[in-house]
């Protein structure tokens, strides 16, 4: 099966990170030829008034959330868990499935390819990833048992998910740890065992909050990366999200360690977190940051195009330096530093010639992306684009949507579904 995206601006995203005039030929899910093509193929989609990106890269969510958007709203984090958890002690494996699909709809909308999601029953997950046709790094949340709504111990459940899907190139499981706040030293321990073990990564929260880490420094005298480290959790393995409440030598640990931060900037604003994290500080130690859009409930979209623009604007607000998190560093973020943040920069992140074809065509001939010339087309993708200028959505070289119109999945079937749940868990 080949496939033509003919005649886009490429936004390459390579080393040079070029944008050249061109098609991209797609041969068996990978990426063939870029640049100018002679070649056929068994489907061409026209890409004119188009550029062509790499697809985005989520990496903090946590999709079968998507089912309690809305339901707290303007409530700082801890009411905003307490509502979750009453909800979740509810859901059904089916509500959970329905969740994700929904989300992987609004995903695959907005040209997002990959996402690394931290929940349990990311068997349900998965099975909306393979429906969906998108590409889930999914990480099966362990946390201590005093703790947990999950049946069973969620160490051995964690570790049962990835010996089943391990292997598998577009459901790629790992290890999650909720936090410091809900997890021991043995759990800890426990999940590094399993990823190291079955040499898979991990996926945590960490340092989001005041609270947590003032806490966690009374119960231990260390702060919370202080003390991940000292347990030997830190390693190139480990994706964390938030890093708000950082110390520049914290920032130092992490990049010393090859620890990857999933900077999620709507979130963090949304639940007041208070403080930013040091993104800046990040960059220049040299940890890899990449974005995530986090829960549903805390953001409430998962559109990357808003969450790069938020990005670059809350670092300039707070900085007063209108130079801090350029539009290129933003997009970076979403993409190959995404797919580096997550180990997988080989294959994903970039239209290379050799790499998955994970692609997104984003049209350039709506009013508020009008001018648009080559010079402003990455200024365009960050502070102009929205998630609905996407047109066709691509991973592994199977079109999940063309035009706007999804190949995989039956839309109104799946809205209409979540919508009767919804009301299911709400109203009852
Ligand atoms: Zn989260």
């Amino acid at each position: 099966m080949s496939l033509l995206l003919r005649g886009g601006l490429l936004v390459t995203q390579d080393p040079a990170r070029r944008v050249v005039p061109g098609d991209v030929l797609v041969e068996e899910g990978r990426i063939a030829a870029v640049g100018h093509v002679e070649a056929t193929a068994d489907e061409t989609l026209d890409c004119s008034g188009c550029a062509v990106l790499p697809g985005f890269i989520n990496t903090h969510h946590h999709v079968a959330n998507t089912l309690l958007r809305g339901v707290a709203d303007d409530v700082p984090l801890e009411e905003m868990l307490e509502k979750a958890f009453a909800i979740d002690a509810k859901l059904t494996r089916r509500d959970v499935q329905v969740g994700a699909l929904l989300g992987c709809i609004e995903m695959i909308r907005s040209g997002t390819t990959s996402f690394h999601d931290l929940f349990y029953w990311e068997d349900e997950v998965a099975r909306a990833v393979r429906e969906s046709g998108m590409r889930g790094f999914l990480s099966w949340v362990t946390l201590d048992a005093a703790f947990t709504t999950q049946r069973g111990d969620p160490v051995k459940n964690a570790e049962q998910f990835v010996g089943k899907h391990r292997g598998d190139p577009r459901v790629v499981p790992s290890v999650g740890v909720q936090g410091v706040y809900v997890a021991s030293e043995e759990t800890y321990a426990a999940a590094a065992d399993v990823a190291t073990r079955l040499g898979v990564r991990l996926h945590t929260h960490l340092s989001e909050t005041r609270p947590e880490v003032y806490r966690h420094l009374e119960k231990t005298g260390l702060r919370p990366v202080e003390w991940l480290e000292k347990i030997g959790f830190l390693s190139e393995r480990l994706t964390a999200a938030h890093g708000v409440w950082l110390t520049l030598r914290e920032v130092r640990t992490l990049a010393r360690h090859g620890v990857s931060v999933a900077h999620c900037p709507v979130s963090n604003m949304k639940l007041a977190s208070g403080g930013v994290a040091p993104v800046p500080e990040m960059l220049q130690e040299g940890v890899v940051v990449s974005l995530g859009t986090d829960s549903p409930i805390s953001n409430n979209g998962m559109d990357m195009f808003s969450d790069m623009k938020v990005a670059a604007l809350l670092h300039k607000a707070t900085r007063w330096d209108a130079r801090v998190v350029p539009a290129q560093a933003a997009l970076d973020m979403a993409t190959i530093r995404a797919a580096e943040a997550l180990g997988v920069a080989r294959d994903l992140g970039s239209i290379e010639v050799g790499k998955r074809a994970d692609l997104a065509v984003v049209s350039f001939r709506g009013a508020h992306t009008t001018p648009f010339y080559p010079a402003n087309l990455i200024s365009h993708l960050v502070y102009s684009c929205r998630g609905s200028d996407v047109r066709t959505t691509i991973v592994d070289g199977q079109v999940l949507m063309a035009e706007g119109v999804l190949r995989t999945v039956d839309e109104a079937e799946i809205v209409g579904r979540a919508q009767e749940t919804a009301r299911e868990l709400f109203e009852a």
